[in-house]
């Protein structure tokens, strides 16, 4: 028999009611398949987990913060296992290191490189249902590792990698991807099939739906993901490769993030290599810089340089800026008040006058735009926040994604 990998987010796994919606939903799937489950945490769980450390210290130990953060998963498929126990199956939870899930890498950030197959393949064969936990594995000091937040969605794509799964259905609380969040617009239109480049960029831009790496995994392993809801029966999302795709729309997404900083030093010195001096330090600590911007210095000497980051590094940029020795600048500035608001579309690549429209569309709103950064497929604007859903709106009407 075939096999299938089918995962469960937060939301869907909340209640224990829920839980037994779940169950009937694995059970059809039993009859054509052989059936592999990965579950997240039950919603709002890994967040108290994480506040928990953090009432231990604001520094609290990575390796104990995976071990902390990935119990979470292990209630969930406990409880999902025994549901299914209950209504006549077999089927028995499974903890990462129990299979195991091999990772490398960084604690909190870490990846899925192998799972041993063994163990799930017989159980399978004996027509049994593993319920796996997501989010998690083990590295090679034998440590519980843990693979970033919404990680279940990458440990269901490679769980359909390693087992050949004809399907990997991704089971969440909106129908499919949506050319905006459903939840913030309310004519956003649900996208039938997208390619995995734009998909990835759309989840990297801020929407939540499917975790980046996950898309990553997914494109590299060339494994279709199905997005649809566990509450309703309706037909989801297709994410798969470009060729697969026969696209009208220029525009197929907007996304727009919520967790970005603004850094602006004014009057630093115009001389090469004076960038480098100021991002160098803040790489090597693992800061990551997004969108840049530099002014054209009025006299030569003196320049302006804007960048961003994400809000969470930011009181660790500002230490590493003011420590810095090699660069003079008469001000810093920051603000937490910013938004990257981004259009993201395979079309534009052989549409001319994108970038025009997008920015016409916001002056009509008379939203400022802050800095600029393209890809080949996506134009990405930092704005005021306050601006964020008039901005999504406007540019939504613009590109017809309403149709
Ligand atoms: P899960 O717990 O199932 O992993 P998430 O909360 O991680 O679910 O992701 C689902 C949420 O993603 C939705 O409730 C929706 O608000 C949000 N979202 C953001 N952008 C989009 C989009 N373009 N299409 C669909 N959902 C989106
Ligand atoms: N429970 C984890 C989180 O909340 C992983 C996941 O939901 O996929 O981030
Ligand atoms: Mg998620």
């Amino acid at each position: 028999m075939k096999i299938i990998v089918l995962k469960f987010g937060g939301t869907s796994v909340g209640t224990t009611d829920r839980i037994k919606k779940v169950a009937k939903i694995i059970a059809k799937y039993k009859k054509n398949y052989n059936v592999i489950v990965l579950s997240s945490a039950m919603s709002g769980v890994t967040n108290n987990l994480i506040n928990l450390s953090k009432k231990i210290s604001k520094n609290f130990s990575d390796s104990e913060y995976d071990v902390l953060v990935s119990s979470g998963e292990q209630m969930s498929c406990a409880l999902i296992s025994g549901e299914l126990i209950n209504q006549g199956f077999n089927s028995r939870s499974w903890v990462s290191w129990q299979i195991p899930i091999n990772t490398e890498g960084k604690y909190k950030f870490s990846r899925i490189n192998k799972i041993n197959k063994s163990k799930i393949l017989s159980y399978i064969k004996k027509g049994g249902i593993p319920i796996i936990t997501g989010f998690q594995g083990i590295n090679n000091k034998n440590r519980i590792t843990t693979i970033g937040r919404g990680g279940t969605d990458a440990s269901a794509i490679m769980f359909a990698k390693f087992f050949n799964a004809e399907k990997c259905i991704i089971y969440t609380d909106v129908d499919g991807v949506y050319s905006t969040d459903p939840n913030k617009l309310k004519s956003a239109k649900k996208i039938k099939i997208i390619s995995y480049e734009e998909m990835l960029e759309m989840a990297s831009l801020g929407a939540k739906v499917m975790q980046p790496h996950s898309i990553q995994d997914a494109r590299l392993n060339r494994v279709d993901i199905e997005v649809r809801s566990s509450f309703t029966d309706n037909e989801g999302t297709l994410i798969t490769k470009r060729k697969n795709i026969i696209n009208s729309k220029i525009i197929t997404g907007i996304s727009n993030t919520t967790n970005d900083a603004k850094v602006t030093l004014l009057g630093v010195k115009d001389k090469p290599g004076i960038a480098a001096s100021i991002f160098k330090p803040l790489s090597e600590n693992s800061i990551n810089v997004d969108m840049v911007v530099q002014n054209i210095s009025a006299n030569g000497k003196e320049t302006d340089l804007t960048f961003t980051i994400k809000s969470d590094d930011l009181s660790k940029t500002k230490k590493i800026i003011l420590q810095n020795k090699k660069i003079n600048f008469r001000d810093l500035i920051f603000d937490k008040n910013v938004s990257k608001v981004s259009i993201i579309g395979v079309g534009m690549v052989t549409t001319p006058g994108v970038t025009y429209r997008m920015f016409q569309s916001l002056a009509k709103q008379k939203i400022n735009i802050q800095v600029i950064s393209t890809s080949e497929i996506k134009i990405s604007v930092l704005i005021d926040k306050k601006n964020v859903r008039k901005a999504i709106s406007s540019l939504h009407k613009e590109f017809k994604l309403n149709k």
